[in-house]
């Protein structure tokens, strides 16, 4: 063990201003307690943003500027072309090789259902592990546009062996260490990350901290040259004795990421906690219970302006990418199981497939799949340029995950029928895989409002904090602007926001060039920018009006965040099926958003619409969506002589 002296942990930040979060619960009167820990999380945040380029923070992302400034940039809603150098192609060929001959060979699975140490070592021989570390450090430096896209292919052959990718790679201790440690934390740890010789899973969640980060408990305390780590950690996804962690503790009360190496069979200090849980079956998910449990103290993770969350919260942006792009894999699979089903099943004397119902389905589950390709290749182009991409990632997870919910329950199960529920059947073998996506990495209306936050914070500190501490001053909980009174002792906090205000009403938004789009993805993206236009007066609006109340109002914050949400799909998708040449997916891409046109403005569909999904579906009956190409499908269950 290294006698180097142990690391010293920067403070957070000295003396916060109280931040804008702080300000509004305290003013709306909830307890110092809240105020306080809303503030601690709020300040996580911007010590995640200083970490970026000015041009990279959150304020010049593409969602952002699309809904503030008055120039939308499209072109940053567009993905880079997919170029994947030809080592990292090799690895990436080799490792679903090695996935569809464990499958075929039905040697994926160990005797209690998880995927095999063979199959991971086997992995490690191919270089899985180590695409997204550097070369420097033995991996191959994978662009996460080449990564991101190949999950969904892994994803198709095995769902679970994807997962671990983005288990290792994105929220485990590759990420943490690549973005987070020193030089020698590098060299130390990062080859035998690659090499497969660690594999490596992220503990953060404990029995009394899921969604609210700032009830962590665990801690860990410096004793000579270690520390030494007391507390609980539950549903850590891969965690078995041998594995390293990212550990994420409080360590004089502030969060902080150790890395720590398990040992190879639980002992006095560190003990797995298990448990029957439906989702992730084919891998381990334990509780971990740790008792002074030893760690190097030279395994802390520096951050010089921030601290553990700081460290889990850009991790989680990687992982929920990752979380799409197996969920389009997922879709696929989904849809390679309803279609010969749909072609064989003969009700009234005509097959399935030939039903109205059943192709609009198809079509739908087309749409979702295409959308859900748009945004991974969009947001992996993003984080490559450098972009922190918060907003744009949580847009992702939270589509992925809905769209994947949806195509197993409204999709295939309903195409299925009663044999959706028999054993050995795609979605009741995976009902809760298709599920627990939602949850995991971050529910998603927690993270809708997260985005919410995020996108009116600047707008939230510029115009609306100085009314809040204004208020305070003037002894005043509420602002009327009717009240004369009211509006002459703000005045002077109230003259910048009026004239914002006014500029916003009379400005004539612009965009940048479009490109050459087909006409009907042309007018989706042209909506799209109209309606994430209009979005700075409604969101302003709300704000004056529930003032500092708002972030009581979790209904309307959803809402809004929500519209947000699928404007920004929309753009993303028309974009991205310009650039395709395959006129499925583009019908595919028009189908998703007719669909979200229709969900923001309440219009009923028209015959046009029905006939459009029609044709769509016939041409995916007819096996002409070529994005599940070389997907297995499953074999029907309990034929029978038509
Ligand atoms: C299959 C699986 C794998 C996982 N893998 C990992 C892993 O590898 N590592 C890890 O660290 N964690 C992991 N997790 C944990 C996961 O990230 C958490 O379950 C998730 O963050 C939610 O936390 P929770 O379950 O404690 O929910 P809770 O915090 O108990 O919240 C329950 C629900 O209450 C609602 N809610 C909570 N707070 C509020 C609020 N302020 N306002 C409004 N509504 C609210 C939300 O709808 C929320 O979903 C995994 C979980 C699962 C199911």
């Amino acid at each position: 063990m290294s006698t180097s002296p142990p690391p010293t942990i920067p403070p957070i930040e000295s003396a916060p201003e109280a931040s804008f979060a702080e300000t509004a619960l305290k003013l709306g009167g909830k307890s110092e307690e809240e105020a306080r820990r809303m503030g601690a999380v709020d300040r996580a945040d911007d010590q995640v943003e200083r970490l970026f380029q000015p041009q990279y923070q959150t304020t010049s992302s593409p969602i952002h500027r699309a809904v503030w400034d008055r120039m939308l940039p499209v072109e940053l809603f567009a993905p880079a072309e997919e170029s994947t150098p030809a080592a990292v192609q090799q690895v990436m060929s080799r490792s679903l090789d090695v996935v569809r001959r464990h499958r075929d060979s039905k040697s994926l699975y160990n005797s209690e259902g998880k995927i095999a140490e063979t199959v991971l070592a086997d992995l490690a021989g191919a270089g899985y592990w180590g695409l997204l570390v550097d070369r420097e450090f033995g991996g191959h430096g994978a662009p996460l546009r080449s990564f991101m896209p190949f999950l969904t292919q892994m994803a198709q052959v095995d769902p679970t062996t994807a997962g671990l990718a983005s288990v290792h790679g994105c929220i485990g201790a590759v990420d943490p260490v690549r973005a987070f440690g020193s030089y020698e934390q590098k060299r130390r740890f990062l080859p035998r990350l690659a090499s497969g010789e660690r594999l490596s899973a992220f503990a953060l969640t404990e029995p009394g901290a899921g969604s609210d980060l700032t009830a962590l408990k665990t801690r860990a305390r410096l004793v000579g040259n270690q520390y030494l780590v007391t507390g609980e950690k539950l549903f850590i996804t891969n965690v078995t004795p041998g594995r390293s962690i990212g550990l994420v503790c409080l360590i004089d009360d502030k969060p902080a990421v150790l890395i720590a190496d398990l040992p190879a069979a639980e002992n006095e200090q560190f003990q797995l906690v298990k448990y029957g849980l439906y989702a992730l079956k084919h891998t381990y998910n334990r509780g971990i219970v740790f008792r002074d449990f030893p760690v190097p103290a030279e395994n802390l993770l520096q951050v010089p302006k921030g601290n553990g969350l700081t460290i889990a919260y850009h991790g989680l942006n990687l992982g929920r990418v990752a979380l799409c792009a197996s969920a389009a894999g997922n879709m696929r699979l989904l849809m390679a199981s309803m279609l010969p089903w749909a072609d064989f099943r003969r009700t009234y004397g005509e097959a399935i497939a030939r039903r109205e119902l059943v192709r609009r389905r198809l079509a739908r589950l087309a749409g979702l799949i295409v959308a859900c390709d748009a945004l991974v290749a969009w947001c992996s182009t993003l984080l490559d340029q450098g972009y922190r991409g918060e907003m744009e990632c949580i847009i992702a997870k939270i589509f992925g995950s809905e769209s994947q919910k949806e195509a197993a329950i409204e999709l295939c199960m309903k195409t299925h029928g009663g044999r959706s529920f028999l054993h050995g059947h795609q979605f009741g073998d995976n009902v809760h895989e298709y599920l627990a996506p939602c949850i995991y990495e971050g529910e998603g209306e927690m993270l809708g409002m997260a985005l919410f936050k995020s996108l009116v914070k600047q707008h939230g500190t510029e115009f609306f904090e100085p009314v809040g501490k204004a208020l305070a001053a003037a002894g005043m909980k509420t602002f009327s602007p009717a009240n004369p009174a009211h509006v002459w002792k703000l005045r002077s906090v109230l003259v910048p926001y009026a004239k914002w205000t006014l500029g916003e009403k009379l400005a004539r938004k612009s965009h940048s060039e479009l490109g050459p789009l087909p006409e009907a993805l042309r007018g989706h993206a042209t909506f799209a920018i109209r309606g994430l236009q209009q979005m700075p007066l409604e969101i302003s609006t709300a704000m004056r009006k529930h003032q500092l109340k708002l972030a009581d109002r979790q209904c309307r914050m959803s809402e809004l965040s929500g519209r947000v949400q699928k404007l920004v799909v929309m753009l993303a998708t028309a974009l991205y099926a310009a650039k395709q040449s395959d006129e499925v997916v583009r019908a595919a891409a028009d189908a998703i958003c007719q669909d979200l046109t229709r969900e923001l403005t309440g219009r009923r569909p028209d015959d046009r619409y029905f006939r459009s999904m029609n044709q769509l579906g016939e041409s995916i009956a007819a096996g002409k969506f070529p994005a599940i190409g070389g997907v297995n499908s499953d074999e029907i269950l309990m034929k029978y002589e038509p």
